[in-house]
């Protein structure tokens, strides 16, 4: 157990200057979970936000009296949230089991209805969703998925009784993923050859590194239930047919942990986690680009030593930590410093990760109506493979789409005005980079909308949709390249590929710059809201790692002189 008040560490650059300072490029919640770990070990921690509001993809927008979350919706693993709001100043808690295991009791019983954290209700509600997801076809058939083994196999039995032993299979084998790749492995930060090598003979015997879509034929011979068992890597930007079987585990994550709701939406976590990243002592600058990173030359070599807005302002510090966007960081905020891990070309050939079209609507509710919707919903298409093809090899943007459809005022009456519903869908679509044919979105983003709209409609999920219709607006790729500031519009950072993941996908230590981090989506381990707290704690530990060699080396030179 570490001690309840440790000494804060010693800083890098500026004798006299009372705390080392950190500065944070980025407010979504990967920035703000860095704002509050760095708080916790002592540091005084800017993060500076171009926006007008902390979340990034996480923002919300009001509109005509609904309130629309825009990006992430599905919050899993409350252990994470509540050990970052259970920190305390000084306290970094990066290595203590006794800590870890009491935030896990606590934060678990949630999953069972019962109370969430006694950290997370301190700023938040948090109440779990059931079922996770309605799966729906075009053919009528409907599978409630809600982690269940019991129900899980009593559905199955209904639409695919020949893979009941498959999902019994599935279940063994995902769990076992889950096991060495998230809890054991889930917080190891790649830096290395080695250390990505030590695991490959794990990977394989577990069958990891196949593509997620062959792993799940492997167990079940319908189609619906490959669908039903690899669809979720979507929601955190990857391909079923080629993210790697280690995705696998994002199943049993939900069915370990349950799937969660804020009230309030999930921009009431961003509030939470901002207001954390304060009482921790941290400010937050909201329109406040970041333009340059600045470099300083020292005896020892170049190194990270602040940031300069786009004002022109210089805000100096001893870490700089990025959760701009891998492409950003590099290209632009280090655009003329000389990089050899991370050069313009190495960026600009990896592969990101799909765009998406999202349509926010608000409509009348009728009197005792029962929509056939849960809170989340994936409405599927009438082509799986195909479109997936279409949207990540072809790049084409297909008359088709498979939809997740998510209303959180069937468990949040306060997303809308009385009477009403708040919605939105979101339809994977290409990125902007690649081979295929260039979307003008101003043209295609409104006809996308009145299609989807009236699919809704006529398909009888919200009958008469079109004409309840209160208020909607849509984002494209263009929004996440020009607000977001995301390489190619791309909806989730570097795509998480077999190889752009762990030693292959950017380092959370810059290998090129000392003193600079990244954390979020484009670092390891990959896109989430949980996988970006863990990133933050990964990069938690290197930073606590270099403060220790530094002081090392500098009581190792004290030493000399002395001598
Ligand atoms: C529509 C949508 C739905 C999703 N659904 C889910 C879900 O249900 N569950 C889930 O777990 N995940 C989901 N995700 C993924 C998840 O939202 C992201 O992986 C995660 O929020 C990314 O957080 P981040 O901190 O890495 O990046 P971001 O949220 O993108 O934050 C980066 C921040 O950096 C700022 N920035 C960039 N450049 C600069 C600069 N030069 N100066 C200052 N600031 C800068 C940006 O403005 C932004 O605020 C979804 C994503 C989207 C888009």
């Amino acid at each position: 157990m570490q001690p309840a008040t440790q000494t804060h560490p010693p800083h890098f650059t500026r004798p006299g200057v009372s705390r080392p300072r950190a500065v944070v490029i980025g407010a979504g919640f990967g920035g703000l979970s860095m704002g509050i770990r760095l708080g916790s070990m002592g540091y005084d921690t800017t993060i500076v936000e171009a926006l007008d509001a902390p979340g990034g993809r996480a923002l919300q927008r009001e509109q005509d009296g609904f309130r629309f979350d825009m990006g992430p919706t599905v919050i899993t693993v409350p252990h994470f949230i509540e050990e970052l709001l259970a920190l305390r100043r000084d306290e970094p808690r990066l290595d203590d089991p006794d800590f870890d295991a009491a935030v896990l009791e606590d934060a678990s019983q949630v999953r069972a209805g019962g109370p969430a954290g006694p950290a997370t209700a301190r700023y938040c509600k948090l109440v779990p969703i059931l079922p996770f997801y309605r799966i729906a076809w075009e053919d009528g058939t409907v599978f409630d998925y809600d982690g269940d083994p019991a129900s899980t196999r009593a559905q199955i039995a209904a639409l695919a009784p020949e893979d009941l032993d498959g999902y019994d299979r599935f279940s063994t084998d995902a769990e076992a993923i889950f096991r060495r790749g998230f809890l054991e492995l889930g917080h190891t930060h790649f830096g290395t050859v080695g250390a990505m090598l030590s695991v490959v003979p794990d990977l394989l015997r577990l069958d990891a590194v196949r593509t997620l879509f062959g792993f799940t034929k492997r167990y079940f011979q319908s189609d619906k239930m490959r669908q039903v068992f690899s669809f979720e890597t979507l929601l955190v930007g990857g391909n079923p047919l080629t993210v790697p079987a280690i995705y696998a585990m994002i199943h049993f994550v939900e069915k370990t942990w349950g799937i969660h709701y804020v009230i309030g939406g999930t921009f009431a976590l961003v509030q939470a986690f901002a207001r954390k990243h304060a009482e921790l002592g941290g400010t937050l600058r909201l329109n406040a680009p970041v333009e340059r990173i600045l470099v300083e030359q020292t005896k020892r070599g170049r190194r990270a030593m602040g940031v300069r807005l786009r004002s022109g302002e210089e805000i100096l510090a001893d870490v700089v930590v990025s959760n701009a966007d891998y492409a950003t960081t590099y290209r632009h905020l280090l655009k003329e410093q000389p990089r050899f891990w991370n050069s313009d070309r190495r960026v600009e050939g990896m592969r990101w990760s799909m765009s998406l079209f999202v349509l926010y609507f608000g409509f009348r509710a009728r009197p005792g109506e029962q929509l056939p919707l849960a809170h989340h919903n994936i409405l599927l298409g009438p082509r799986y493979e195909a479109l997936l093809g279409d949207i990540f090899d072809r790049r084409v943007l297909a008359e088709d789409f498979s939809q997740y459809l998510h209303v959180p005022s069937l468990t949040d009456p306060s997303m809308a005005p009385p009477g009403h519903h708040a919605a939105y869908t979101l339809i994977p679509v290409p990125n902007k980079g690649g081979v295929g044919g260039y979307i003008d979105w101003s043209q295609e983003g409104p006809a996308l909308a009145q299609r989807v709209l009236q699919y809704l409609d006529e398909r009888g999920w919200i009958p008469d949709l079109r004409e309840r219709l209160v208020t909607q607006f849509h984002i494209t790729p263009d929004y996440f390249e020009r607000e977001l500031g995301a390489y190619l519009g791309n909806g989730f950072g570097v795509a998480p590929t077999l190889t752009q993941s762990a030693f292959f996908r950017p380092h959370n230590r810059c290998p090129d710059l000392p003193g600079l981090y990244l954390v979020g989506a484009s670092a390891q381990p990959g896109a989430g809201t949980p996988s970006v707290m863990m990133s933050a704690k990964m990069t938690a530990r290197l930073i606590q790692e270099d403060f220790a060699a530094h002081a090392a080396g500098l009581s190792q030179r004290a030493e000399a002189v002395a001598h």
